[in-house]
């Protein structure tokens, strides 16, 4: 055997002689049979993949996947990129340390500068950062727990349809939860308006309803520590926040005193075609949570806040995987990638061409309830033509229609009926035809 044979075997990868139909089967049952009943985007793609390149995924089948999915928006740059691939190479021929604790080291001390070189100036003149365990849902817990202890207060703002991660603090702030600390508010949406009105004028009552129940003295508000929100809501069903309303939420919480958290976790690093989803409306939040495609595809986590709420304790949100080296020298080298390419505006200007041709799409698709979107984040609303319910089923059976067609996409939304695209930053005009064709194809054909 010679030595990547034994790598390949130790490493339970299967070499190239096994890869096919047969294995790629064997594996799937594998899973099915010893992975766990709450497994989520394995059961609805049953694929294998075994080689990928921006924004491709081949299968163990053979079969190749363009993948609108970038691991849950992560992927910035698609999938191996040569910048991340060459940064992840160069620490690992360094013979630096792969696993530090939370100790200083060059590579963590050029992410900082890069990230602090990208956030909204009105932030990174004055801030701190927390290297948080390394999913975003460790970083929400951490900035509930830096306001908290910051305001000494332990409410919280949250919204309608938000999704902040899977660990106690962070669902409950989610919108499904209905934890008592945890006030829920109106986010702005056209389609399905809590007003029924939609636009600048639904906007404009939703934030109308923040403020009077906050300075309702009746209003049942336990007092917060802080408002998170997400600048555009991504599992929530793609919808973004509308400017004016976002920056009404900056003055209504900084007249308060309410520290603003914007979660970034998946609207960060370019996606929504600005740097940041909130620097499309000038807003400078006190707390931002970062994580996805600051890691540039490898777990990492992090919260930036201004200096003024650093005072909780040493130890005060702690965690054994707090320093991934390759994660910090892979999200430099993203980072990076994405400002001196100027990839932000390029997802702003090709995002804006995908939302009018997905409009387009709707004219003669009366299954498309509804589509929007910033930038590289997507979404069509699938309906019931007949009643405009949300259909998810129709929707799962154009994800599956899509994969039949090689289009990874998934399902948001608050009845799982919006097909999400979050293609890397780095699609090409062409890829981004072939990916609207694949789906226009699967609606009707799902549809049928
Ligand atoms: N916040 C937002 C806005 C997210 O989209 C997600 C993940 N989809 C999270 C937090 C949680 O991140 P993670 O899955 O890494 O815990």
């Amino acid at each position: 055997m010679s030595l990547t044979e034994q790598a390949a075997a130790a490493a339970q990868i299967p070499p190239q002689g096994v890869r096919g139909p047969v294995a790629a089967e064997a594996i799937l049952r594998r899973q099915a049979q010893r992975e766990s009943a709450a497994r989520t985007y394995a059961r609805s793609l049953p694929i294998v993949p075994v080689r990928a390149r921006g924004l491709t995924i081949e299968g163990a089948d053979g079969r190749r996947y363009l993948d609108c999915l970038s691991g849950a928006g992560t992927l910035a740059l698609g999938h191996n990129h040569p910048v991340v691939l060459e940064a992840i190479r160069g620490v690992l021929d360094s013979g630096a340390p792969l696993h530090v604790l939370d100790l200083a080291t060059p590579v963590k001390d050029a992410f900082t500068t890069e990230l602090f070189a990208n956030l909204p100036a009105g932030l990174a003149a004055d801030a701190r950062i927390q290297f948080c365990g390394p999913a975003g849902t460790d970083a929400v817990e951490a900035a509930l727990k830096l306001v908290r202890v910051a305001t000494g207060r332990s409410g919280l703002l949250a919204f309608a349809g938000a999704y902040h991660g899977m660990t106690a603090g962070a669902l409950e702030a989610s919108g499904g939860a209905t934890d008592v600390r945890v006030t829920r508010l109106p986010y702005p949406q056209d389609h399905r308006c809590p007003f029924g009105v939609g636009g600048a004028e639904g906007a404009r009552l939703s934030a109308a309803w923040t403020e009077s129940l906050l300075d309702d003295p009746k209003g049942g508000v336990p007092a917060p520590a802080g408002m998170l929100v997400e600048p555009v809501q991504g599992e929530g069903g793609v919808h973004p926040a509308p400017d004016d309303w976002l920056r009404r939420m900056r003055e209504i919480t900084e007249s308060r005193g309410i520290p603003l958290i914007a979660d970034e976790v998946q609207t960060g690093v370019g996606r929504t075609g600005a740097f940041w989803g909130v620097d499309h409306s000038g807003v400078v939040p006190d707390v931002m949570v970062l994580s996805k495609a600051i890691g540039g595809s490898l777990p990492l986590a992090v919260i930036v806040y201004r200096s003024e709420l650093d005072v909780w304790a040493p130890g005060a949100h702690a965690g054994t995987f707090r320093g991934n080296q390759l994660a910090m020298a892979a999200g430099t080298a993203t980072l990076a990638y994405v400002r001196r390419n100027g990839l932000a505006e390029r997802a702003a200007e090709l995002g804006g061409r995908m939302l009018t041709a997905l409009r387009g799409l709707a004219a003669d698709r009366p299954c498309i309830g509804d589509v929007r979107g910033r930038g590289l984040m997507l979404g069509v609303e699938i309906v019931d033509p007949e009643t405009g319910a949300a259909a998810p089923a129709l929707a799962a059976a154009i994800r599956r229609d899509c994969l039949d067609r090689g289009l990874i996409v998934e399902l948001g939304g608050r009845h799982g009926a919006v097909v999400r695209l979050l293609p890397p930053l780095t699609l090409t005009d062409e890829q981004a035809t072939a990916v609207l064709d694949r789906l226009a194809d699967a609606i009707p054909a799902a549809a049928h």
